[in-house]
């Protein structure tokens, strides 16, 4: 009961946080254009933006906006399909008060491809021989010379396996900050048949891995669970993250921690080579968030962690 009450009043402190949904519809399967439901859905450009091609129509609505049972119940009818997404947003207010924030790197341009199958060395000792969870890195961060595109002109971007890279700026400003946890690692770019080239950027590692989080915790799920636990999870876009620690979990904490869970595809033979690994999430500080935000690094979305006395 005790853990319930505090569970209570965890909610009610983050009463300005907010659930919002995302609704994606392909233009052309829906017969007249999107324009025919959405005018009858009273969603108006203010919530329905086309991407730049005009292939699909993304609706974002408060989840408790009226016009989304509408908007869903006219997509019914029609025998229409579409992609729904749900995610917490929280004020500056939440964000400056959290504990830790999980970092979410999201970009339209996506991730750059790095890792082992780049050249990036791996000490598999103490990781799971089965899924690659717990794998080491042992080199600088590898990552791939014909993507460089999906990097430049950033402040901050994450690899395909969440790497975090920083260029050499905002790693000083890190660096200076007193920040504790992190370490840094050089970033090279691989050119098939021409070797490594270094580049401006460094890689932001922790140092500290957090306990295993509390089964409370939602929106994550075991994707293809392996016997060691600790992989492969996903987060399935329908149902927003939410990750729950116990107080006592926070003992340790630094400003730059990764999770004890791994997430994504596993594909691991035995070969570190050529494989696929999983990777933990980055869980830091609101001094972090403010670092990035002052650098004017953008393309990541910061999730409190909810905190529970059990
Ligand atoms: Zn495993």
């Amino acid at each position: 009961m005790r853990s319930s009450r505090i569970l209570e009043s965890d909610l009610a402190r983050r009463r300005d946080m907010r659930t919002e949904v995302e609704i994606t519809v392909i233009n052309d399967r829906i017969p007249g254009g999107p324009e025919t439901v959405l005018g009858l859905a009273k969603c108006g450009p203010d919530v329905a933006v086309a991407d730049e091609g005009d292939y699909w129509t993304d609706i974002t609505l408060d989840e408790k906006d009226e016009r989304l049972p509408l908007l869903l119940s006219l997509l019914k009818e029609r025998g229409i399909t579409w992609i729904e997404r749900r995610r917490d947003r929280f004020t500056d207010e939440e964000l400056e008060s959290a504990r830790l924030l999980a970092m979410e790197y999201f970009s339209p341009a996506g991730s750059i491809f790095a890792g082992p199958r780049v050249g990036t060395k791996y000490d598999m000792g103490k990781a799971c021989m089965r899924c690659g969870a717990g794998a080491r890195q042992t080199s600088a961060m590898v990552v791939d010379g014909q993507e460089l595109h999906v990097i430049e002109g950033r402040r901050a971007a994450a690899t395909c396996y969440n790497d975090m890279l920083v260029d050499e700026k905002l790693a000083g400003a890190l660096a200076q900050s007193g920040a504790t946890g992190i370490t840094f690692r050089g970033v090279f770019a691989a050119f098939e048949g021409r070797g490594h080239f270094q580049l401006p950027w460094r890689q932001l590692c922790a140092t500290h891995t957090m306990p295993p989080m509390s089964p409370r915790s939602t929106g994550i799920e075991p994707y293809k669970p392996c016997t060691c636990r600790r992989s492969s999870f996903t987060t399935p876009r329908e149902i927003p993250t939410r990750l729950v620690y116990r107080a006592s979990d926070l003992a340790d904490i630094r400003d730059v921690n990764v999770t004890w869970e791994w997430f994504g595809e596993v594909n691991f033979n035995g070969d570190v080579y050529d494989s696929v690994l999983p990777f933990p999430l980055f869980l830091v500080t609101p001094k972090i968030r403010r670092i990035f935000r002052d650098a004017g690094a953008t393309g990541f979305d910061w999730i409190p962690i909810r905190v529970v006395d059990e």
